[in-house]
């Protein structure tokens, strides 16, 4: 059996950027990412927010992710509490210069760089379950549908949203909302005027934000609650441009571009963990908290707490306690601050006070709880 100092699960920016660090700080750690996916051909969440380069910098990968080719200084508008179009600045984040990329290639350029840097990279290995031993981690993966165990002394929860690991290991997701994004990427026609904004624009049941990405490819995705989703049948393809048409800025946008064959269901919801990290684990990213994607920042916060992640686990290779309780209570400040920011933001729109969605977001916020799961405990 294969065996790790630290076994880093789910290969995105929050993986990534957790094994540069510690690769960083103690060159000579054997560490693995195992990463479920193998090939996609996009992947949704494409703006990355200013102070992003700065992070990239410090991991050593800017110039890479430059050269894979992004498009620069984009603005952002937004007919929100009005039909009338106005600036809207990334809301969460600090002022400045935002880019757009092709997030299949920045997931891998990250993944390249991690490579490079002596980190092993298993794709095509999907995380199952995990066993603690008394200093060690037992953990099952599925690798191209053959099951292999490998062993870590400590364990990085990087699979996004799911947090597979952390619920595994008893961690509850608590949730904000039901958010969900129904998005398609189509080609824009050659004719069409280069307008690379990315453009935002409330609705009825929800919003849209439609974003043009390297390579002439147009998103539009629409963002609604799941039962909202469901009702109208808007998760498939006629329904869903039906929706569009209610958007009469995004389907002039759309216009430009040819018209969608295929909409995919993307799970959106805010999220917090109650636990995010253990003696020997933790969990960063998505994973351990996750944002509307109206803050145009999970990018961000992936690498950020990916950042963090490693030196919560530096200390705990080290035997220096305390890391992983300062740990938790910035997780909890960050996220309680983004869920005032956030509300703030839905309240400023009120044309729709009938709709279940506006009415939702303008309530006082339910916090709901996943059921109890089983903890497996922790060396
Ligand atoms: C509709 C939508 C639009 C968005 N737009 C933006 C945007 O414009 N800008 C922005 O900054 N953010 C945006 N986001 C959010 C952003 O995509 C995420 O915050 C970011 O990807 C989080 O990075 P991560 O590494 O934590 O998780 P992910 O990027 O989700 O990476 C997790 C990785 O783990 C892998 N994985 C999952 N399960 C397992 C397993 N069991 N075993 C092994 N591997 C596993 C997955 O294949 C994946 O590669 C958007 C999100 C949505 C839903």
């Amino acid at each position: 059996m294969s065996s790790y100092d630290v076994a880093i699960l789910g290969g995105g920016p929050a993986g990534t950027a957790l094994a540069l660090e510690l690769r960083r700080n103690e060159p000579d750690l054997k560490i693995l990412i195992a990463e479920a996916d193998i090939a996609t051909d996009w992947r949704i969440g494409e703006t990355l927010a200013p102070g992003a380069a700065q992070l990239l910098n410090g991991l050593g990968c800017w110039d890479d992710v430059m050269r894979d080719g992004l498009i620069e200084g984009v603005r952002s508008e937004a007919a929100w509490g009005s039909d009338r179009l106005h600036a809207h600045d990334f809301i969460f984040s600090t002022r400045g210069s935002a880019w757009h990329l092709d997030r299949v290639r920045f997931d891998e350029t990250l993944r390249a760089a991690a490579e490079a840097g002596g980190v092993e990279i298993w794709r095509g290995a999907r995380f199952l379950s995990a066993v603690a031993e008394s200093e060690t981690w037992q953990l099952s993966l599925d690798r191209q549908g053959r099951r292999v165990d490998v062993e870590a002394r400590f364990v990085a929860d990087a699979t996004g949203r799911s947090a597979r690991f952390a619920t595994s290991q008893g961690s509850r997701r608590c949730f904000a909302d039901r958010l969900v994004g129904v998005a398609a990427a189509v080609h824009l026609r050659e004719d069409a005027a280069a307008d690379h904004a990315t453009l935002v624009e409330a609705c009825e049941h929800g919003w849209w934000y439609s974003t043009v990405l390297p390579g002439n490819r147009l998103v539009l995705a629409w963002m609604s609650d799941s039962d909202i989703v469901h009702h109208n049948s808007s998760a498939r393809l006629g329904p869903w441009l039906a929706q569009l048409r209610a958007a009469p800025l995004t389907a002039a946008r759309a216009d430009m571009a040819e018209t969608a064959e295929r909409v995919f269901t993307w799970p959106a919801r805010s999220h917090c963990l109650d636990q995010p990290c253990g003696r020997s684990w933790v969990a960063v990213g998505d994973a351990v908290s996750s944002w509307d994607p109206l803050s145009s920042a999970g990018i961000m916060k992936a690498l950020r707490t990916g950042k963090l992640g490693a030196f919560v686990l530096l200390d705990a290779i080290r035997g220096v306690e305390g890391a992983g309780a300062k740990y938790r209570r910035l997780i909890e400040a960050e996220y309680r601050r983004y869920r005032r920011d956030r509300r703030a933001v839905y309240r400023m729109e009120r044309r729709w006070s009938g709709s279940a969605f506006w009415q939702r977001r303008h309530a006082a916020e339910p916090f709901d709880r996943e059921p109890a799961m089983h903890s497996a405990g922790e060396p």
